[in-house]
């Protein structure tokens, strides 16, 4: 069985807005399957369905505290603010400072579908938000304060993990090639 094609950058998909399931049956757990399958190859800790094509509202999650499969997710409540760096298989090769709920209260329902909530915070909550946003077409270059993109050309180590310099375009502060640069919020982590 082949895996989903996580689609990338302008693709249009990743802009349209996610539709409600109505039922949870074997097909939806089936794409719930094939969504986490996906992930995990790519080795991301998150996937919602538009990235792989699919304008359901399905995402999956996992920042190593076990696999989360959520359909209809919502958020009905948030607290604090915090900042940090955020990518996305979507987007290869991008980094950018996000600004953050700290900590928030998902409602959705599960893959049975039973209604389910789910409190996050640090690296869930973040996820969770971002996994969201994905099924209203937002990006989170789309939130970022700064936008690092790693040059890739000549198969040079991308090495994982060090936080690359390059802007977009030479010579460029590494700012707003998402478009805008926000107000920074105070929050923690300006870890550079
Ligand atoms: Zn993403």
């Amino acid at each position: 069985m082949a895996l989903l094609e996580i689609h990338k950058f302008d693709d249009p998909v990743l802009r349209q807005k996610a539709k409600p399931v109505k039922r949870v049956g074997a097909a939806i757990r089936k794409t719930l399957k094939d969504m986490s399958e996906a992930m995990y190859e790519a080795k991301g800790i998150g996937l919602a369905a538009p990235q792989v094509g699919l304008d359901r509202a399905m995402i999956v999650v996992d920042v190593g505290e076990g696999l989360l499969e959520l359909v209809n997710p919502k958020i009905v409540s948030s607290e604090g603010s915090a900042t940090a760096a955020e990518g996305c298989l979507s987007l290869p090769g991008m980094w950018g400072e996000v600004p953050r709920a700290e900590k928030v209260k998902v409602e959705a329902l599960d893959a049975n579908g039973h209604r389910t909530w789910i409190e996050g915070e640090g690296m869930l909550a973040r996820a969770l938000q971002h996994e969201i946003d994905h099924l209203y077409g937002i990006l989170f270059i789309d939130k970022a304060t700064s936008i690092t993109i790693e040059e890739d050309e000549d198969g040079e180590d991308g090495a994982e993990g060090e936080e690359p310099e390059t802007a977009e375009g030479q010579g460029a502060t590494p700012k707003a090639a998402g478009g805008e640069t926000r107000k920074g919020p105070e929050g923690e982590g300006q870890c550079e």
